[in-house]
């Protein structure tokens, strides 16, 4: 962007002029381009490393004679099939093209100019980009250990503030708060703040407490109707490709969202594979399965090269580095290993490596090991 001209800026709206735009993983094709490397893993983007379902596969070959009709606008059946799945009432949930343009949506719905969003230091981008692109005040809280103190964020609520945007566990830390801390801060929240709870690994955080200390959003929003849930099929059920994602919270408020949302966003193949998704349940735990193995396989070969990690509870390990992360970033890249920088988070001394699958596991190891 820098080299162009910017004969438009003036006219741009203010708003549009603060979006620090997301940043995405290195894609494989980029990395073989610049580097000529051949034989890439990329661990940056938090993907499936066992792919999608076969199930899903066949579903969507046997679909794909239905490329030129528009999809069901109203994504009845996929939304039919994850009320019967998380037992609540269909007008409960929506769809989107992926839960990150829900998540955005509701920054539109409910805040503007002079109105105040609340996130955590070292949450979610998507969270400071939603507030910057309706114009609202970022409101960042210091975090505690990497993670949400959503004690801090409760008292930042100030008569401006509109939404809190929390993820369970948080990316790019990995960080989880449990039941008991949850309750507290969402049972103290003012009805008129919405919240939102981004539940985007949801399935690995379950895996992980087996304690039952994960507070699931979706036990919650009958009770706060302020609280939005948001959750994908991008991770634990491989599909991010396709851009889909899905809300819980009341119905009214639903309603909002789909008045903004473009009619078609969630395309037919997306809301078939969910649906067929669904109904594999062993491709989700096999995925759990191999995201602890290489969790504990990178955990301690990490660790025994006497460097920290984040312990996390999503599939993906925080590293850090110290001073010389982004020399290692780029000397990974050579080696064919596509990791994530996170600079951008004010972790410049930090590493965010994707749990893989045994080869990307190994591969990334045995590049470290290089590197080092
Ligand atoms: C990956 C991720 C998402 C999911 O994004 P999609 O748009 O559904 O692919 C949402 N929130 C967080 C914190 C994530 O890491």
């Amino acid at each position: 962007m820098s080299e162009t001209s910017e004969k438009f800026i003036d006219l741009v709206q203010p708003a549009v002029t603060n979006v620090s735009p997301y940043q995405p993983g290195k894609p494989i094709d980029q990395l073989k381009r610049e580097y000529k490397v051949s034989y890439v893993s990329k661990m940056a983007s938090n993907e499936n490393p066992l792919g999608s379902s076969l199930k899903v596969a066949t579903a969507l070959v046997n679909f794909a004679n239905q490329m030129s009709r528009y999809p069901d606008a109203d994504g009845h059946n996929l939304r039919a099939k994850l009320a019967e799945f998380l037992k609540i009432d269909m007008s409960e949930v929506t769809l989107g093209n992926g839960s990150n343009e829900l998540l955005e949506l509701v920054a539109r719905v409910f805040a503007g100019p002079g109105d105040e969003i609340i996130y955590s230091q070292y949450g979610f981008a998507v969270y400071p980009i939603s507030a910057q692109i309706v114009g609202a005040t970022a409101v960042e809280v210091p975090a505690v250990n990497y993670g949400h103190d959503l004690q801090a964020m409760l008292a930042a609520i100030t008569p401006k503030t509109k939404i809190i945007y929390v993820a369970n566990p948080n990316n790019p830390t990995g960080t989880l708060f449990r039941r008991d801390e949850w309750e507290a801060f969402i049972s103290q929240v003012p009805e008129n703040v919405i919240v939102v709870l981004d539940e985007a690994y949801l399935e690995y955080a379950e895996n992980a407490c087996r304690d039952g200390s994960y507070p699931n959003g979706a036990e919650y929003f009958h009770d706060y109707p302020n609280l939005l849930v948001s959750r994908t099929f991008s991770k634990a059920y491989g599909l991010a490709s396709l851009r889909i994602g899905y809300m819980l919270g009341c119905e009214e408020i639903l309603q909002y969202i789909s008045r903004l949302r473009q009619p078609f966003s969630v395309n037919a193949y997306a809301q078939v594979a969910a649906m067929t998704a669904l109904t594999d349940p062993q491709f989700v735990s096999k995925s759990l399965r191999i995201n602890d193995q290489g969790m504990m396989q990178i955990r301690a070969a990490v660790e025994a090269k006497g460097l920290k990690v984040i312990p996390s509870y999503a599939n993906f390990l925080t590293i850090e580095f110290g001073e010389n992360a982004l020399e290692i970033y780029d000397k990974l890249l050579h080696e064919g290993v596509i990791v994530r920088p996170l600079a951008n988070y004010g972790m410049a001394d930090f590493l965010r490596v994707s749990i893989g699958n045994n080869h990307e596991n190994s591969h990334f190891m045995g590049a470290l090991n290089k590197v080092l």
